[in-house]
């Protein structure tokens, strides 16, 4: 077989039998400017704890955009579960969703609820049972470790507490993959810490979980796949990789 054939029968087992994310050769360019990502290839497997690290300005949010169907390729093709994301017609793209959590650096809770409407507001959009939500969202609370804590507004609350409620709603539905943008961004190394090792918890449970970060500590410390990218490429993707310097 051609190195070509070969690459195309291992891409496509990938995506079939392991891969739960997959971008072939994807491009994203903005209307103006240069590319934010550039021809990138990658794949993330089933269960997978991935760090992706890089400058600012190096492509990651456009990455997981790309991976919420936020953003469709200019180029190349996006595959989450088994979809290929530029085939997925609009009125697709709710139930799409429901497998994927995110949480983002600025938390974005409704600030005028308490902690338990905002978990319990996940579960409506998609009509769970009320029953079922009853128990699912103070389940979920206990896990991030805020069962005391259903009544109060968040922003009454702390960072790491604001951002566990986060966490609690982006987890609420069981999504297949957990998508964290900078999740660290605006808390203390204490709180940071107290995130980072929920989500490895919540990886170590069956969800695959990437995480965008600029916390080199952590990422030293915690021994994961580390993709590092700059200027919209992958310029290292290491198994127990260390965050790189730039200079
Ligand atoms: P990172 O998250 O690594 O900081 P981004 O994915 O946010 O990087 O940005 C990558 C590049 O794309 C940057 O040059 C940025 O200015 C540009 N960019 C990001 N979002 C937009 C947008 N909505 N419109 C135009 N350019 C954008
Ligand atoms: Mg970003």
């Amino acid at each position: 077989m051609t190195n070509k054939l070969l690459a195309i029968k291992k891409r496509e087992q990938f995506i079939e039998e392991k891969g739960i994310i997959y971008l072939d050769n994807v491009s994203k360019v903005y209307s103006k400017g240069s590319p934010a990502i550039n021809g990138m290839t990658l794949g993330i497997g089933k269960g997978e704890f991935v760090f992706i690290v890089g400058d600012s300005g190096s492509g990651k949010s456009t990455l997981i955009r790309l991976l919420l169907r936020e953003l469709v390729a200019s180029s190349g093709s996006v595959h989450v579960m088994g979809s290929d994301l530029a085939k997925l017609r609009h009125r697709q793209v709710p139930r799409f969703r429901r497998n994927l959590g995110v949480v983002f650096q600025d938390f974005r809770l409704l600030n005028d609820r308490n902690v338990y409407e905002n978990v319990a507001f996940a579960q409506r959009i998609i009509e769970v049972p009320a029953k079922d939500i009853r128990r699912n969202v103070p389940s979920i609370l206990a896990t991030v470790g805020l069962a005391g804590k259903y009544k109060a507004k968040t922003n009454q609350l702390s960072g790491g507490e604001q951002q566990r409620v986060a966490l609690a709603r982006a987890l609420v539905n069981k999504p297949s993959i957990l998508l964290a943008d900078e999740p660290t961004g605006n808390l203390d190394p204490k709180n940071s810490w107290e995130i980072m090792t929920l989500l490895e918890e919540i990886n170590q449970s069956g969800t695959t979980v990437v995480v965008v970060t600029h916390n080199r500590e952590i990422v030293n410390a915690m021994h994961k796949r580390v993709v590092t990218m700059k200027k919209g490429v992958i310029i290292s993707d290491e198994e127990g990789g260390e965050y790189i310097d730039e200079d």
